[in-house]
């Protein structure tokens, strides 16, 4: 194991999905050395996963978050010719959404990190904590040198898995508490599909053409509606149709498998649109996922979890560091639905609470993202990337809080936290 004496930094962010990028951009902002590892090769996570996935719960009540989130949309907005556009999500419940060119976005958040200063470890995984009490000394991870070592004051899991957390000593449940998760997805997107055509159709779901193909066999049975979604380039239309279900996003050989299924699906459905849906005729397929996107494993045990009836109550915490109105959006846990509820009957919006983000012990460590600490209702309501910006946001702003004022994460004051955030342009905080 390298032990070199310069393997120390502040701060190390585990995972470049959105909420690491929120993460490591705070915490380098407040002037700490940030480490970012990625296991992957590209900044995104399930971003990178399924390119083209429109940023969900970006304008709770119409107004935008704000933070790091409101800075790459603007950047996105204001090139010539614009490479991100808000525009109203076509299901039900959804408020408006973002759309964007990937690669124009991927090579944004990159810059956005460069400029922030921090050190980005691509291919690189984080191992295994090293524990002196409650507190994480160091981190084991590897990359192509092999094993290393590395010192950090604080240490953020923004991993979507939470393997880090739960070597920690971090109680979590898996999905639902029943062993059920959402399923995965693997999504693709067709060019050259004619819109006016194609979204002539009155049903945001293709049903009709659904069962038709389900009952010829020429589909798979879950896949009664079709999500199908105008890309952000012309004629372009992005398919986030294809799940697969009671998959454990923390097995590498079940992924494998549901990736390789998904990959069938996938080619199922494009063929299938090109011979039977208007609009499709001259359509083909690009950016098929290089793997499934997982939206739920661990959710880890914070100072509060989150609730339904949280959401339900709109609840504005006096700790709350990001606005949420998504619908409580279950993708297949324990049935072959697809459900998106509103959370509450009309307009109104809830705020996540920082304490969903910190562990009861762990002196200095946080978690964020889609490993908050939230039962399955609320789970399924605040895991938009937007919401994971802005939680990784509150955690990289809270470590600077916690290592100037040497507390533990549990002491950082949160009032100070939320005016902070509230500067740094987060909108609808406090309570
Ligand atoms: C199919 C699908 C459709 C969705 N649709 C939408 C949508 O339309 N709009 C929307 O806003 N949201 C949507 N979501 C939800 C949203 O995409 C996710 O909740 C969000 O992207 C999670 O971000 P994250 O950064 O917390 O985790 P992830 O995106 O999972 O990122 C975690 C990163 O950590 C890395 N990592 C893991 N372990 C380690 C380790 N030990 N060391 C180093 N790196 C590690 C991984 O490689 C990954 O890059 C969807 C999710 C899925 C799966």
């Amino acid at each position: 194991m390298d032990q070199a004496p310069n393997q120390s930094t502040d701060v190390i962010v585990i995972g470049g999905g959105t909420t690491g990028f929120g993460a490591a951009i705070a915490a380098a902002r407040q002037d700490l050395d940030v480490r970012l590892f990625e296991a992957g090769s590209k900044i995104g996570g399930v971003m990178a996963f399924c390119p083209g996935m429109p940023w969900g719960a970006a304008y709770p009540c119409d107004t935008i978050i704000g933070g790091i989130m409101e800075e790459l949309a603007e950047r996105l907005y204001s090139m010539t010719p614009p490479m991100a556009e808000k525009r109203p999500c076509t299901l039900e419940n959804f408020g408006p959404e973002i759309q964007y060119d990937h690669e124009t976005a991927t090579f944004t958040m990159f810059e956005m990190l460069e400029e922030a200063g921090v050190h980005v470890h691509l291919n690189t995984t984080a191992l295994q904590p090293m524990m002196t009490g409650n507190q994480i000394q160091s981190v084991e991870y590897f990359d192509r040198h092999g094993p290393h070592t590395m010192k950090s004051k604080i240490i953020i899991d923004c991993s979507g898995d939470g393997d880090i957390s739960a070597r920690a000593g971090v109680p979590f449940e898996l999905g639902d508490g029943q062993g059920n998760m959402m399923g995965v997805t693997l999504s693709f997107t067709m060019v050259n599909a004619d819109w006016a055509r194609v979204f002539s159709e009155d049903d945001p779901y293709f049903r009709r053409y659904a069962e038709k193909g389900i009952a010829e066999g020429r589909l798979h049975p879950n896949l009664a509606q079709l999500y199908l979604m105008k890309g952000f380039s012309r004629d372009t239309v992005f398919c986030n149709s294809v799940v697969i279900r009671s998959v454990d996003g923390t097995d590498p050989e079940a992924l494998g498998k549901a990736t390789q299924e998904g990959r069938r699906r996938c080619h199922q459905l494009a063929a299938f649109l090109r011979s039977d849906v208007p609009g499709f005729e001259d359509a083909r397929m690009i950016n098929l996922g290089p793997t499934v996107g997982v939206r739920e494993t661990r959710k880890l045990e914070g100072m509060y979890r989150l609730t339904g009836a949280d959401l339900a109550r709109c609840t504005k915490f006096p700790d709350g560091i990001v606005a949420c109105d998504n619908p409580i959006d279950d993708v297949m846990r324990d049935s072959d639905e697809m459900t998106h509820d509103a959370i509450v009957n009309g307009e109104g919006f809830y705020t996540i609470p920082f304490r969903s983000l910190v562990p009861k012990k762990i002196e200095n460590l946080m978690f964020a993202g889609r490993i908050i600490s939230a039962d399955p209702t609320a789970f399924a309501s605040v895991r938009g990337m937007p919401q994971c910006i802005a939680m990784g946001q509150a955690t990289g702003t809270a470590a600077a809080l916690a290592i100037a004022q040497d507390k533990t994460v549990q002491q950082v004051d949160t009032i100070e936290l939320v005016n902070e955030l509230k500067i740094q342009g987060l909108r609808g905080l406090g309570s």
